[in-house]
């Protein structure tokens, strides 16, 4: 299948349009990982390159694996005024599923001694696990004012600091979000599940900083070797999949009245000026802030027990960056600036240096892209690369994408065994599922480092800084 691709250079290959195209694909990897990716995905980037009012490229980032619709890993930017569309398939499930970073203020050296405490702890606080609780329930009324303010609104609800929003991409809250686009199916499964993780892939990672790469973004980050941080991997639970399984019913009902055809049913899409394409950008931005003030209260609950054991630690936000979203944006195409509905379906938005929605601190070096490798290797702390909004519409991979499938990797481990065997080295997992854990044992997924190489090489983002596991809270 590689044999259809135009190799630009090692880190870049092209499919030029062909059939129902109307832009190239553009895919960033180099040879060894496109020979690992799945068939499909070069079909899946021509069907999303076929899509109504789509500029520029259908691109596929380093980590791309089959999706539903979208590869994971798939950027597609549409312009309203060309009959661009949005495609629910293209934003994913888990709306806004994303990853934060947090300095603690506390070293390697302190967290040893007490790294059982901590894990202890941390599995108490945070409920994790399928369809797991919290402490918090929502009134009608209080769903409605999270769904609005996101992050924002969790602070003013005394769930974390007003200095964190400055550090989550739309400032903590995504405009335009309509409450009211939300069923009430998609309320009633979220109405308790505020401040949890999630299943499987989500997790709370107590990290330390193993390597630098680049002392000078790395020292505007905040981070030094052998520092400790702090990630959350989660997004908007029971709320986001609701929504996008019922947009998707509606979406492929509705796209023959538009005059869409759709190359494949589960790139149902509606044109963005439509009632349909306008309806589920209302929802999906509330599903953003779903997310958002979920991950908000789940730092919230971890300071809280983090400062138990360790007073002295601050927990400053470095960062929270989604990997599952469509958002207006403006970008230079053609020497005009053009606003685009940019989906980013499990690739992060890596905006380089000066770009002005950074906030003041980041603007000069770049936006931190957080990128997961495995609860038993390690995970990338990147900066966006300059110039990248002209090569992906400033976006990067997401992780390191898995290697077999979860059934495959069941058959393979046994989760209390990866449990021992990664205390032997030192990292201390707590998960309420050991099929969970087996499921997401670090040989099920790729190498990381290969993935953010590739990324690095292709010009989209840079190596900051590594960080490896000490302590892991698995959904
Ligand atoms: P996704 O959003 O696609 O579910 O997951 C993003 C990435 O997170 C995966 O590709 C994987 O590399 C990474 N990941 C999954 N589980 C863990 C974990 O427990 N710890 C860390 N550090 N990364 C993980
Ligand atoms: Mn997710
Ligand atoms: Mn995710």
């Amino acid at each position: 299948d590689i044999d259809r691709l135009h190799k630009v250079d090692d880190f870049q290959w092209v499919l030029e349009p062909e059939r129902a195209m109307r832009v190239p694909g553009v895919l960033y990897a180099d040879e060894a990982l496109l020979e690992g990716m799945d068939d499909r995905v070069l079909e899946q980037v021509a069907n999303v390159a076929a899509l109504p009012g789509i500029v520029k490229a259908s691109y596929a980032m380093p980590d791309a694996h089959w999706g539903y619709g979208f590869p994971i890993g798939g950027v597609a930017a549409f312009d309203p005024d060309a009959g661009g569309v949005v495609s629910a398939g293209g934003v994913g499930f888990d709306i806004s599923c994303g990853v934060r970073t947090l300095r603690t203020g506390v070293t390697e050296e302190d967290i040893r001694p007490h790294q059982k405490a901590l894990a202890d702890m941390l599995f108490h606080r945070i409920p994790a696990g399928l369809g797991s609780h919290g402490k918090i329930h929502l009134s009608p009324g209080q769903m409605d004012d999270m769904l609005a303010g996101g992050a924002r609104w969790a602070v003013q609800e005394g769930y974390g600091e007003p200095e964190d929003l400055e550090r989550i991409e739309e400032y903590g809250c995504m405009p335009g979000a309509d409450p009211g686009q939300v069923s009430a199916r998609a309320k009633e499964r979220q109405k308790d599940e505020m401040g949890t993780l999630g299943s499987g892939n989500h997790y709370l990672e107590v990290q330390k900083v193993a390597a630098v790469y680049d002392p000078d973004t790395a020292s505007a980050f905040g981070l030094r070797e052998g520092d400790v941080v702090m990630t959350i991997h989660c997004g908007s639970r029971g709320l986001g999949h609701q929504i996008g399984t019922e947009t998707l019913k509606s979406m492929a009902r509705s796209a023959p009245g538009h005059g869409i055809e759709l190359p494949d049913r589960e790139l149902a899409c509606a044109p963005l000026r439509s009632p349909e394409g306008q309806a589920y950008l209302g929802a999906m931005r509330a599903g953003i802030n779903c997310a958002l003030a979920n991950r908000e209260i789940i730092t919230h609950l971890a300071r809280q027990g983090f400062q138990d054991i360790f007073p002295e630690a601050t927990l400053e936000l470095l960062y929270d960056v989604s990997h599952n979203t469509c958002k207006e944006e403006e970008h230079r195409l053609d020497g005009e600036t053009r606003r685009l509905f940019v989906h980013r379906k499990g690739a992060t938005r890596a905006f380089g240096p000066g770009n002005p929605n950074l906030p003041r601190p980041l603007r000069p070096v770049g936006q931190p892209v957080l990128i997961g490798g495995t609860m038993g290797t390690a995970s990338y702390i990147l900066v966006g690369e300059e110039g990248n909004e002209t090569r992906s519409f400033g976006s990067s991979c997401h992780g390191a994408g898995r290697r077999m499938s979860r059934n495959q990797a069941k058959k393979q481990w046994r989760g209390d065994q990866v449990v021992r065997e990664l205390a032997h080295r030192g990292i201390l997992i707590r998960s309420p599922s050991m099929r969970g854990v087996a499921e997401e044992a670090p040989g099920a997924y790729k190498a990381v480092e290969e993935v953010v190489e590739a990324a690095e090489s292709a010009g989209l983002s840079r190596r900051v800084a590594r960080v490896e596991p000490l302590v892991t809270i698995k959904g």
